[in-house]
């Protein structure tokens, strides 16, 4: 926890030094074509000043160097527990820089300073650690084969990785990524979201400093139909790795395809079911779980808990817990250390999170609380946490991704209904389901067509377990050491003895 004032953390930002440029070989530069854009803080509106808007030029640029790094050795062939240590260091030099990585994270996305400093930084460098710390641990494989002759089964780094990350957690999801492939002894280029691209900017200073070679990790800042598309559809990037919407998810499939089939690994978007039983062991607790599934980081989460389902029986009882739960959770200047909810990424996310609250009085939803834009004095792109009841799964804002703190709440009276209703999506992202009976519990997270399950909680996981989607959310695994998987090649050599 900081001790920080909001005044403290307005003097500091007033004195930061903000890198915009991109980082090719362990060196600050331009963009090729030198064009910028201009960072604009969704908190009260400040200009952070330009960041350098990448291109094609650029992406040819940083994947020649990557592609040159990696052939090298200097990192693919270091043994593993040097790796470890460059690793460890870096992730230490995130959590010495903690609190700059915080103020950059919440002046560029807009999310409560408090939560940059307790949730992102150290998510994002344990997240660094753990990768770094597994990877002198992990064997390779000897198969069963005839008394004259050696199978090795081993794995191996896969050689230029571009990383296409959101702006949501834009540290957490870039580590996320950047553990797995650097521990494995792969060169990596980050193209961060053109909305937040400053936590990643930095974090390649440090990396450099920690003593990760230069080339290993390059950062090319840009839009996603500039340098994004230049990336996906690079011939010399071997693994494409992403987070983001569906959408685009989508659309990287088809750039692979069009050009070298680099391994696609997708983690999109959701709209995860929170189902509260009738026997569920406190509703109080359920309810205050549920407005955090939906305001926490603004509802700009992927796991979202966007789609609550109560038992009918219970409702009358659940539905005041929640109003009151909601009362814990108020929109406020994203820079003070006691705000819960901060501001929006951007005016345009701002107006598609009031459309759909639009759509939902259209859809004739009943709102129980917000529904309005706030705090438009400050310059800032703030909504109200928001409630819709009498929700049908087939509405919009039921069954589409907001990405904003709307709740829907859905009401059914059987088991069976709420994982039909519940399953009834396109993605399969996380649910959770709140109930005493142990045999529904098992039976329920069978039933439920999602990579993240949480029973009697919302939100659960760690670096030790997998994360990813089902369905329309996504293929592969971010975290654990299911997630070197995605940036290693398997092979097989056999020998004559
Ligand atoms: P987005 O898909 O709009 O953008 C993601 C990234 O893709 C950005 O860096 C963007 O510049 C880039 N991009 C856009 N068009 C591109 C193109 N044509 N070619 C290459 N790159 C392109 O997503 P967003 O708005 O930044 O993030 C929100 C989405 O991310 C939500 O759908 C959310 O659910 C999802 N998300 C998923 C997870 C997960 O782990 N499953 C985690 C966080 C966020």
């Amino acid at each position: 926890m900081t001790t920080l004032t909001r005044a403290d953390w307005e003097q500091r930002a007033q004195a930061l030094v903000i890198e915009g440029r991109a980082f090719i070989h362990g060196e600050y530069t331009d963009a090729a074509s030198k064009a910028t854009f201009d960072c604009i803080s969704p908190v009260d509106g400040r200009s952070l000043g330009p960041v350098a808007s990448c291109d094609l030029a650029d992406a040819n640029l940083a994947v020649a160097d990557a592609r040159a790094t990696f052939e090298s050795g200097v990192w693919s062939r270091l043994s593993p527990v040097k790796r470890k240590q460059a690793m460890i260091r870096f992730a230490n030099l995130m959590d010495a820089n903690a609190e700059e990585l915080a103020l950059l994270e919440t002046l560029d996305m807009g999310k409560p300073i408090g939560d940059a400093l307790s949730v992102d930084v150290p998510g994002a460098s344990r997240a660094i650690r753990w990768s770094g710390e597994a990877v002198d641990k992990i064997y390779d494989e000897v198969a069963a084969t005839p008394h004259d002759e050696l199978g090795l089964i081993t794995r191996e780094p896969i050689g230029v990785v571009a990383a296409i990350v959101p702006w949501n957690f834009p540290l957490i999801m870039t580590c996320w990524k950047l553990g797995p492939a650097l521990a494995t002894g792969n060169s990596v280029i980050v193209k961060p979201s053109e909305k937040s691209p400053l936590t990643a900017i930095r974090l390649a200073q440090l990396a450099l400093e920690a003593g990760i070679p230069a080339g290993v990790l390059n950062i090319l800042p840009g839009y996603g139909h500039t340098v994004g598309k230049a990336l996906a559809l690079h011939m010399d990037v071997d693994t494409l790795v992403f987070t983001g919407s569906t959408k685009i998810a989508k659309q990287l499939m088809i750039y692979a395809g069009e050009s070298n089939m680099k391994r696609v690994w997708l983690e999109a978007g959701g709209k995860s079911a929170n189902i509260v039983f009738a026997d569920a062991p406190c509703l109080k607790a359920a309810a205050e779980a549920a407005a955090a599934a939906i305001c926490f980081n603004q509802g700009e989460m992927c796991t979202a808990g966007s789609r609550l389902l109560i038992e009918r029986s219970v409702k009358d009882q659940f539905m005041p817990l929640l109003l009151e739960a909601m009362q814990g959770w108020k929109a406020g200047h994203a820079l003070d250390p006691a705000t819960s909810v901060g501001a929006l990424v951007d005016n345009q996310h701002l107006n598609n999170v009031l459309a759909y609250i639009e759509a939902g009085h259209a859809e004739k939803a009943t709102l129980l609380c917000g529904g309005k834009r706030t705090l438009a004095e400050t310059g800032g792109q703030y909504v109200e946490p928001t409630i819709f009841d009498d929700v049908h799964n087939s509405m919009r804002i039921a069954a589409e991704e907001i990405f904003g703190p709307v709740l829907s709440v859905i009401t059914f009276d059987t088991t069976e209904e709420a994982i039909q209703i519940a399953n009834d999506s396109i993605y399969g992202l996380a649910a959770a389901i709140w109930t005493s009976n142990l045999s529904k519990a098992h039976l329920a997270a069978k039933a439920l067509r999602v990579g993240s399950m949480w029973v009697n909680q919302y939100d659960g996981g760690d670096m030790t377990a997998p994360f990813g989607g089902f369905k329309q959310s996504g293929n592969g695994r971010d975290k654990s050491l299911h997630a070197f998987d995605k940036y290693t090649e398997l092979k097989a050599t056999w020998i004559k003895l």
